[in-house]
Protein backbone atom coordinates (compact mmCIF):
# COMPACT_ATOMS: atom_id res chain seq x y z
CA UNK A 1 0.00 0.00 0.00
CA UNK A 2 3.01 2.24 0.92
CA UNK A 3 4.24 1.50 -2.30
CA UNK A 4 1.13 2.60 -4.43
CA UNK A 5 0.93 5.60 -2.50
CA UNK A 6 4.53 6.65 -3.36
CA UNK A 7 4.26 5.56 -7.36
CA UNK A 8 0.45 7.68 -6.92
CA UNK A 9 2.47 10.99 -5.59
CA UNK A 10 5.58 10.34 -7.99
CA UNK A 11 2.50 10.29 -10.71
CA UNK A 12 0.68 13.90 -9.19
CA UNK A 13 4.16 15.42 -9.21
CA UNK A 14 4.06 17.43 -12.12
CA UNK A 15 6.67 17.27 -14.76
CA UNK A 16 5.55 19.10 -17.62
CA UNK A 17 7.09 22.94 -18.01
CA UNK A 18 4.55 24.84 -16.32
CA UNK A 19 5.67 28.20 -17.72
CA UNK A 20 4.26 29.93 -21.14
CA UNK A 21 6.67 30.93 -23.77
CA UNK A 22 6.02 34.24 -23.64
CA UNK A 23 7.98 33.96 -20.08
CA UNK A 24 11.40 32.83 -20.85
CA UNK A 25 14.20 35.48 -21.19
CA UNK A 26 12.08 37.80 -19.12
CA UNK A 27 12.76 36.60 -15.43
CA UNK A 28 15.93 38.79 -14.48
CA UNK A 29 14.91 42.07 -13.33
CA UNK A 30 17.25 44.95 -12.42
CA UNK A 31 15.13 46.66 -10.26
CA UNK A 32 14.33 43.72 -7.78
CA UNK A 33 18.03 42.66 -7.93
CA UNK A 34 19.32 46.15 -6.50
CA UNK A 35 16.15 47.10 -4.61
CA UNK A 36 17.39 44.17 -2.35
CA UNK A 37 21.14 45.09 -2.07
CA UNK A 38 19.88 48.70 -1.30
CA UNK A 39 17.58 47.75 1.07
CA UNK A 40 20.55 44.78 2.89
CA UNK A 41 23.91 47.50 2.54
CA UNK A 42 22.89 50.74 1.53
CA UNK A 43 23.45 53.80 4.31
CA UNK A 44 22.14 56.10 1.44
CA UNK A 45 20.46 55.00 -1.38
CA UNK A 46 20.48 57.00 -4.84
CA UNK A 47 19.23 53.97 -6.64
CA UNK A 48 15.67 53.62 -7.29
CA UNK A 49 14.01 56.46 -8.70
CA UNK A 50 11.51 58.07 -5.99
CA UNK A 51 12.22 61.23 -3.88
CA UNK A 52 12.38 60.66 -0.05
CA UNK A 53 11.03 63.82 0.93
CA UNK A 54 7.10 64.26 1.34
CA UNK A 55 4.38 65.40 -1.60
CA UNK A 56 3.21 68.80 -1.71
CA UNK A 57 0.65 69.39 1.33
CA UNK A 58 -2.15 70.17 -1.38
CA UNK A 59 -2.02 66.64 -2.52
CA UNK A 60 -1.50 64.81 0.70
CA UNK A 61 -5.15 67.16 1.80
CA UNK A 62 -6.89 65.75 -1.35
CA UNK A 63 -6.53 62.81 -0.27
CA UNK A 64 -7.52 63.15 3.03
CA UNK A 65 -10.51 65.00 2.00
CA UNK A 66 -11.45 61.80 -0.66
CA UNK A 67 -10.57 59.05 2.42
CA UNK A 68 -12.45 60.40 4.87
CA UNK A 69 -15.08 62.96 3.22
CA UNK A 70 -18.97 62.88 2.76
CA UNK A 71 -18.68 61.39 -0.82
CA UNK A 72 -17.90 57.46 0.26
CA UNK A 73 -18.79 56.21 -3.21
CA UNK A 74 -15.46 57.26 -3.66
CA UNK A 75 -14.28 54.00 -1.12
CA UNK A 76 -16.48 51.84 -4.33
CA UNK A 77 -15.49 51.61 -8.18
CA UNK A 78 -15.08 54.57 -10.51
CA UNK A 79 -15.98 54.63 -14.48
CA UNK A 80 -13.28 51.83 -16.05
CA UNK A 81 -11.44 53.87 -17.82
CA UNK A 82 -10.68 56.77 -15.69
CA UNK A 83 -12.32 58.50 -12.69
CA UNK A 84 -14.54 61.13 -14.89
CA UNK A 85 -13.24 64.32 -12.24
CA UNK A 86 -9.53 62.95 -13.55
CA UNK A 87 -10.11 62.35 -17.38
CA UNK A 88 -11.85 65.75 -17.76
CA UNK A 89 -8.94 67.75 -16.12
CA UNK A 90 -6.28 66.00 -17.64
CA UNK A 91 -7.97 66.53 -21.16
CA UNK A 92 -8.22 69.80 -19.81
CA UNK A 93 -4.51 70.20 -18.88
CA UNK A 94 -3.19 68.28 -21.95
CA UNK A 95 -5.71 70.29 -24.35
CA UNK A 96 -4.34 73.51 -23.61
CA UNK A 97 -0.47 72.14 -23.85
CA UNK A 98 -1.42 70.58 -27.02
CA UNK A 99 -3.36 73.05 -28.82
CA UNK A 100 -6.00 70.27 -29.27
CA UNK A 101 -9.45 70.27 -28.28
CA UNK A 102 -9.33 66.68 -25.94
CA UNK A 103 -12.26 64.00 -25.74
CA UNK A 104 -12.35 62.79 -21.74
CA UNK A 105 -13.66 59.90 -22.42
CA UNK A 106 -11.82 58.57 -25.62
CA UNK A 107 -8.87 61.12 -25.97
CA UNK A 108 -7.75 59.96 -21.87
CA UNK A 109 -7.17 56.59 -20.08
CA UNK A 110 -6.49 56.28 -16.34
CA UNK A 111 -3.43 53.36 -15.72
CA UNK A 112 -1.72 51.48 -13.13
CA UNK A 113 1.08 54.09 -13.36
CA UNK A 114 3.21 54.49 -16.63
CA UNK A 115 4.01 50.98 -16.26
CA UNK A 116 0.32 49.73 -16.98
CA UNK A 117 0.35 52.12 -19.56
CA UNK A 118 3.16 50.99 -21.63
CA UNK A 119 2.18 47.33 -20.63
CA UNK A 120 -1.05 48.36 -22.74
CA UNK A 121 0.45 50.26 -25.78
CA UNK A 122 2.92 47.43 -26.31
CA UNK A 123 -0.08 44.25 -26.18
CA UNK A 124 -2.04 46.52 -27.66
CA UNK A 125 -0.49 47.56 -30.99
CA UNK A 126 2.48 45.26 -31.49
CA UNK A 127 2.13 41.67 -33.56
CA UNK A 128 4.33 38.66 -33.81
CA UNK A 129 6.97 40.21 -36.76
CA UNK A 130 6.33 43.66 -35.49
CA UNK A 131 9.65 45.55 -34.90
CA UNK A 132 9.68 47.72 -32.40
CA UNK A 133 12.57 50.87 -32.23
CA UNK A 134 14.00 51.61 -28.70
CA UNK A 135 16.49 53.91 -28.17
CA UNK A 136 19.39 53.35 -26.04
CA UNK A 137 19.98 53.84 -23.33
CA UNK A 138 16.39 52.99 -22.38
CA UNK A 139 13.79 52.36 -19.51
CA UNK A 140 14.53 48.77 -18.87
CA UNK A 141 11.07 47.36 -19.08
CA UNK A 142 10.78 48.63 -22.67
CA UNK A 143 12.46 45.62 -23.86
CA UNK A 144 10.44 42.62 -21.73
CA UNK A 145 7.09 44.43 -22.68
CA UNK A 146 8.02 44.14 -26.25
CA UNK A 147 9.03 40.57 -26.43
CA UNK A 148 6.03 39.28 -24.36
CA UNK A 149 4.08 41.19 -26.92
CA UNK A 150 5.53 39.13 -29.81
CA UNK A 151 7.34 41.92 -31.33
CA UNK A 152 10.92 42.39 -32.16
CA UNK A 153 12.66 45.47 -30.46
CA UNK A 154 15.49 47.09 -32.27
CA UNK A 155 17.94 49.00 -30.43
CA UNK A 156 19.66 52.59 -31.91
CA UNK A 157 22.12 54.13 -29.16
CA UNK A 158 22.45 57.49 -28.55
CA UNK A 159 26.46 58.21 -28.89
CA UNK A 160 28.19 60.52 -26.74
CA UNK A 161 30.69 63.19 -28.26
CA UNK A 162 33.18 64.56 -25.54
CA UNK A 163 32.78 68.29 -24.96
CA UNK A 164 35.11 70.66 -26.09
CA UNK A 165 38.05 72.12 -24.24
CA UNK A 166 37.86 70.29 -20.53
CA UNK A 167 33.85 71.05 -20.17
CA UNK A 168 31.91 68.96 -17.97
CA UNK A 169 30.00 66.02 -20.29
CA UNK A 170 26.07 67.46 -20.52
CA UNK A 171 23.36 65.00 -21.77
CA UNK A 172 22.72 66.77 -24.46
CA UNK A 173 26.25 65.08 -25.95
CA UNK A 174 24.69 62.20 -26.20
CA UNK A 175 23.12 62.07 -29.73
CA UNK A 176 21.39 60.00 -32.14
CA UNK A 177 22.85 59.76 -35.82
CA UNK A 178 20.62 60.34 -38.31
CA UNK A 179 21.68 57.64 -40.87
CA UNK A 180 21.55 55.24 -38.06
CA UNK A 181 18.45 55.84 -36.82
CA UNK A 182 16.75 55.80 -40.54
CA UNK A 183 18.60 52.52 -41.09
CA UNK A 184 16.23 50.82 -38.61
CA UNK A 185 13.29 51.61 -40.17
CA UNK A 186 11.61 49.37 -42.69
CA UNK A 187 8.27 47.61 -43.44
CA UNK A 188 8.34 45.50 -40.63
CA UNK A 189 8.64 48.74 -38.03
CA UNK A 190 5.42 49.17 -36.17
CA UNK A 191 6.43 51.59 -33.44
CA UNK A 192 9.22 53.60 -31.57
CA UNK A 193 9.33 54.25 -28.21
CA UNK A 194 10.56 58.05 -27.27
CA UNK A 195 11.63 58.99 -23.58
CA UNK A 196 12.13 62.54 -23.35
CA UNK A 197 13.13 63.81 -20.68
CA UNK A 198 15.37 60.19 -20.83
CA UNK A 199 15.74 58.21 -17.94
CA UNK A 200 18.50 57.21 -17.05
CA UNK A 201 20.42 59.78 -19.02
CA UNK A 202 18.27 62.73 -18.22
CA UNK A 203 18.76 63.57 -22.12
CA UNK A 204 15.97 66.55 -22.80
CA UNK A 205 15.10 65.86 -26.80
CA UNK A 206 15.39 68.99 -28.95
CA UNK A 207 13.02 69.98 -31.68
CA UNK A 208 15.70 68.96 -34.45
CA UNK A 209 16.03 65.31 -32.77
CA UNK A 210 12.20 65.29 -32.41
CA UNK A 211 11.41 66.66 -35.85
CA UNK A 212 14.14 63.70 -37.34
CA UNK A 213 11.97 61.10 -35.08
CA UNK A 214 8.53 62.62 -36.31
CA UNK A 215 10.08 62.70 -40.36
CA UNK A 216 10.50 59.28 -39.95
CA UNK A 217 7.65 58.52 -38.24
CA UNK A 218 5.13 59.81 -40.72
CA UNK A 219 7.51 58.33 -43.69
CA UNK A 220 6.94 55.19 -42.79
CA UNK A 221 4.07 55.29 -41.16
CA UNK A 222 4.95 54.47 -37.61
CA UNK A 223 3.55 55.00 -34.30
CA UNK A 224 5.31 56.79 -31.67
CA UNK A 225 4.79 55.50 -27.91
CA UNK A 226 5.99 58.61 -26.06
CA UNK A 227 7.04 58.06 -22.46
CA UNK A 228 6.86 61.51 -21.12
CA UNK A 229 6.63 60.87 -17.32
CA UNK A 230 9.72 63.45 -16.82
CA UNK A 231 7.51 66.24 -19.20
CA UNK A 232 7.92 68.33 -15.83
CA UNK A 233 11.50 67.59 -14.54
CA UNK A 234 13.28 70.07 -17.41
CA UNK A 235 16.20 72.21 -15.79
CA UNK A 236 18.11 75.41 -16.99
CA UNK A 237 15.64 77.02 -18.92
CA UNK A 238 15.05 74.02 -20.58
CA UNK A 239 12.20 73.47 -22.99
CA UNK A 240 10.34 69.56 -22.73
CA UNK A 241 8.59 69.84 -26.88
CA UNK A 242 5.83 67.09 -27.09
CA UNK A 243 6.03 65.06 -29.83
CA UNK A 244 2.23 65.00 -30.49
CA UNK A 245 2.35 68.21 -31.51
CA UNK A 246 4.92 68.16 -34.49
CA UNK A 247 2.99 67.87 -37.82
CA UNK A 248 1.51 64.83 -38.17
CA UNK A 249 2.07 63.32 -35.12
CA UNK A 250 -0.87 63.47 -33.09
CA UNK A 251 -2.79 60.68 -35.03
CA UNK A 252 0.22 58.57 -34.38
CA UNK A 253 1.39 59.12 -31.13
CA UNK A 254 0.46 57.37 -27.51
CA UNK A 255 1.38 60.42 -24.33
CA UNK A 256 1.99 58.21 -21.58
CA UNK A 257 2.53 60.19 -17.75
CA UNK A 258 2.70 59.30 -14.35
CA UNK A 259 1.24 61.25 -11.16
CA UNK A 260 4.08 59.49 -9.37
CA UNK A 261 6.70 61.77 -11.15
CA UNK A 262 4.49 64.96 -11.50
CA UNK A 263 3.24 65.03 -7.62
CA UNK A 264 5.96 63.04 -6.05
CA UNK A 265 4.05 60.05 -5.45
CA UNK A 266 5.78 57.01 -6.86
CA UNK A 267 3.60 54.74 -4.44
CA UNK A 268 -0.02 55.81 -5.54
CA UNK A 269 0.53 54.18 -9.08
CA UNK A 270 -1.50 56.51 -11.03
CA UNK A 271 -0.99 57.35 -15.02
CA UNK A 272 -2.42 57.80 -18.11
CA UNK A 273 -2.30 58.03 -21.63
CA UNK A 274 -3.34 60.30 -23.70
CA UNK A 275 -3.87 60.46 -27.75
CA UNK A 276 -6.51 60.31 -30.54
CA UNK A 277 -9.29 57.67 -30.26
CA UNK A 278 -8.19 55.07 -32.93
CA UNK A 279 -5.21 54.67 -30.79
CA UNK A 280 -7.03 54.65 -27.54
CA UNK A 281 -9.63 52.52 -28.56
CA UNK A 282 -7.49 49.53 -28.32
CA UNK A 283 -5.77 50.07 -24.97
CA UNK A 284 -9.17 50.41 -23.29
CA UNK A 285 -9.72 47.03 -24.94
CA UNK A 286 -6.30 46.10 -23.03
CA UNK A 287 -7.25 47.60 -20.01
CA UNK A 288 -10.80 46.15 -20.02
CA UNK A 289 -9.42 43.20 -19.82
CA UNK A 290 -6.57 43.02 -17.42
CA UNK A 291 -6.84 45.61 -14.94
CA UNK A 292 -10.10 46.92 -15.66
CA UNK A 293 -10.01 49.36 -12.81
CA UNK A 294 -8.23 51.67 -10.76
CA UNK A 295 -8.02 52.91 -7.33
CA UNK A 296 -10.70 55.87 -7.51
CA UNK A 297 -9.55 57.50 -4.33
CA UNK A 298 -6.17 58.33 -5.49
CA UNK A 299 -7.36 59.21 -9.18
CA UNK A 300 -9.73 61.95 -7.09
CA UNK A 301 -6.85 63.50 -5.16
CA UNK A 302 -4.44 63.62 -8.50
CA UNK A 303 -7.83 65.59 -10.18
CA UNK A 304 -7.72 67.82 -7.49
CA UNK A 305 -4.16 68.39 -7.83
CA UNK A 306 -4.44 68.95 -11.90
CA UNK A 307 -7.26 71.10 -11.14
CA UNK A 308 -4.96 73.22 -8.98
CA UNK A 309 -1.92 73.19 -11.32
CA UNK A 310 -4.20 74.11 -14.32
CA UNK A 311 -5.52 77.73 -12.02
CA UNK A 312 -1.73 78.44 -11.01
CA UNK A 313 -0.29 76.97 -14.73
CA UNK A 314 3.14 78.81 -15.10
CA UNK A 315 3.01 80.66 -11.94
CA UNK A 316 5.34 80.84 -9.29
CA UNK A 317 3.34 79.19 -6.66
CA UNK A 318 2.33 76.11 -9.21
CA UNK A 319 3.92 73.09 -8.28
CA UNK A 320 5.49 72.22 -11.90
CA UNK A 321 7.73 75.94 -11.67
CA UNK A 322 8.40 75.09 -8.15
CA UNK A 323 9.59 71.21 -8.40
CA UNK A 324 12.15 71.70 -10.95
CA UNK A 325 13.35 74.89 -9.21
CA UNK A 326 14.15 72.69 -6.22
CA UNK A 327 15.45 69.84 -8.19
CA UNK A 328 17.95 72.04 -10.18
CA UNK A 329 19.66 72.90 -6.50
CA UNK A 330 19.99 69.05 -6.05
CA UNK A 331 21.44 68.20 -9.35
CA UNK A 332 23.60 71.40 -9.04
CA UNK A 333 24.71 70.00 -5.31
CA UNK A 334 25.49 66.28 -6.32
CA UNK A 335 27.20 66.98 -9.57
CA UNK A 336 29.31 69.50 -7.31
CA UNK A 337 30.00 66.42 -5.07
CA UNK A 338 30.60 63.88 -7.58
CA UNK A 339 33.08 66.02 -9.51
CA UNK A 340 34.85 66.52 -6.21
CA UNK A 341 35.12 63.08 -5.52
CA UNK A 342 36.52 62.35 -8.97
CA UNK A 343 33.71 60.34 -10.49
CA UNK A 344 32.76 62.96 -13.23
CA UNK A 345 29.37 63.56 -13.73
CA UNK A 346 27.05 64.25 -16.97
CA UNK A 347 24.84 66.91 -16.53
CA UNK A 348 21.13 66.04 -17.20
CA UNK A 349 18.96 68.81 -18.74
CA UNK A 350 15.66 67.10 -17.13
CA UNK A 351 14.91 63.74 -15.00
CA UNK A 352 15.73 63.11 -11.63
CA UNK A 353 18.51 60.92 -12.16
CA UNK A 354 22.80 61.44 -13.26
CA UNK A 355 25.00 59.24 -14.76
CA UNK A 356 28.48 59.81 -13.34
CA UNK A 357 32.06 58.25 -14.87
CA UNK A 358 34.02 55.82 -12.46
CA UNK A 359 36.58 54.98 -14.59
CA UNK A 360 38.83 56.72 -12.32
CA UNK A 361 37.89 54.26 -9.55
CA UNK A 362 39.35 50.81 -11.57
CA UNK A 363 42.19 50.59 -8.76
CA UNK A 364 39.54 50.16 -6.02
CA UNK A 365 37.17 47.36 -7.90
CA UNK A 366 39.53 45.92 -10.39
CA UNK A 367 37.96 44.56 -13.74
CA UNK A 368 38.07 41.49 -14.33
CA UNK A 369 37.75 40.22 -17.83
CA UNK A 370 36.59 36.45 -17.30
CA UNK A 371 33.61 37.83 -15.93
CA UNK A 372 30.24 38.09 -18.23
CA UNK A 373 28.62 40.70 -15.72
CA UNK A 374 29.14 44.32 -16.79
CA UNK A 375 32.15 46.32 -15.13
CA UNK A 376 29.51 48.57 -13.88
CA UNK A 377 27.09 46.08 -12.52
CA UNK A 378 30.46 44.89 -10.34
CA UNK A 379 31.17 48.08 -9.22
CA UNK A 380 27.89 48.90 -8.00
CA UNK A 381 27.11 45.78 -6.08
CA UNK A 382 31.10 46.32 -4.60
CA UNK A 383 30.28 50.33 -3.56
CA UNK A 384 26.94 48.81 -1.65
CA UNK A 385 28.26 46.43 0.21
CA UNK A 386 31.63 48.45 1.07
CA UNK A 387 30.85 51.78 1.04
CA UNK A 388 26.73 51.73 1.78
CA UNK A 389 25.99 54.15 -1.17
CA UNK A 390 23.26 52.77 -3.59
CA UNK A 391 23.14 53.43 -7.48
CA UNK A 392 22.07 51.70 -10.51
CA UNK A 393 24.87 50.37 -13.64
CA UNK A 394 24.15 51.74 -16.41
CA UNK A 395 24.23 48.77 -18.50
CA UNK A 396 21.00 47.57 -17.11
CA UNK A 397 19.24 50.46 -19.39
CA UNK A 398 20.76 48.76 -22.79
CA UNK A 399 20.26 45.05 -24.50
CA UNK A 400 22.31 42.76 -24.02
CA UNK A 401 24.37 42.82 -27.02
CA UNK A 402 25.34 46.35 -26.31
CA UNK A 403 25.85 46.33 -22.52
CA UNK A 404 29.58 46.15 -22.45
CA UNK A 405 29.65 49.30 -24.49
CA UNK A 406 28.45 51.36 -22.12
CA UNK A 407 29.73 49.86 -18.47
CA UNK A 408 31.32 52.50 -16.71
CA UNK A 409 28.75 54.90 -15.61
CA UNK A 410 26.47 54.47 -12.50
CA UNK A 411 22.96 56.27 -12.40
CA UNK A 412 22.22 58.20 -9.31
CA UNK A 413 18.71 59.55 -7.99
CA UNK A 414 19.13 63.47 -6.40
CA UNK A 415 15.25 63.70 -6.06
CA UNK A 416 16.66 63.46 -2.24
CA UNK A 417 16.36 65.76 1.18
CA UNK A 418 19.37 67.84 1.32
CA UNK A 419 20.57 65.64 4.63
CA UNK A 420 20.69 62.38 2.24
CA UNK A 421 22.52 64.44 -0.58
CA UNK A 422 25.04 65.61 2.14
CA UNK A 423 25.16 61.87 3.70
CA UNK A 424 26.56 60.62 -0.25
CA UNK A 425 28.95 63.71 -0.19
CA UNK A 426 30.12 62.93 2.97
CA UNK A 427 30.85 59.09 1.53
CA UNK A 428 32.56 60.03 -1.60
CA UNK A 429 34.63 62.82 0.18
CA UNK A 430 35.99 60.11 2.89
CA UNK A 431 36.43 57.51 -0.24
CA UNK A 432 38.55 60.22 -1.96
CA UNK A 433 40.95 61.18 0.72
CA UNK A 434 41.48 56.96 1.58
CA UNK A 435 42.38 56.90 -1.92
CA UNK A 436 44.98 59.64 -2.46
CA UNK A 437 46.40 58.92 1.62
CA UNK A 438 49.27 56.37 1.24
N1 LIG B 1 8.70 55.35 -17.60
C1 LIG B 1 9.86 55.79 -17.12
C2 LIG B 1 10.87 56.38 -18.05
C3 LIG B 1 10.15 55.67 -15.75
O1 LIG B 1 11.34 56.08 -15.28
C4 LIG B 1 9.19 55.10 -14.89
C5 LIG B 1 9.42 54.94 -13.41
N2 LIG B 1 10.71 54.77 -13.01
C6 LIG B 1 7.97 54.66 -15.45
C7 LIG B 1 7.77 54.81 -16.81
C8 LIG B 1 6.91 54.02 -14.60
O2 LIG B 1 6.14 54.98 -13.94
P1 LIG B 1 5.07 54.61 -12.84
O3 LIG B 1 5.75 54.56 -11.53
O4 LIG B 1 4.05 55.72 -12.94
O5 LIG B 1 4.47 53.29 -13.22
Amino acid sequence: KKLKTLCLSLQAKMSRPVHSRRLEGVDKNIWVEFVKLAATYSTVNLGQGFPDFPPPDFLKEALMTALSGENHMLHQYTRAFGHPPLVKILAQFFGKLLGQDLDPMTNVMVTVGAYQALFCCFQAFVDEGDEVIIIEPFFDCYEPMVTMAGGTPVFVPLRPKAPENGKMMSSADWKLDSAELASKFNERTKAIVLNSPNNPLGKVFSQEELELIADLCVKHDVLCISDEVYEWLVYDGKEHIRIASLPGMWDRTVIIGSAGKTFSVTGWKVGWTVGPNRLLQHIRTMHQNSVYHCATVAQEAVAQGFQREFMLYGKPDSYFVQLPKELQKKRDCLVQSLDAAGMKPIIPEGTYFLLADISNFKSDVPDNPNSDEPYDSRFAKWMVKNKGLAAIPLSAFYCTAHKNNYSHFIRFCFAKEEATLKAASDILQKWKQEKTSP
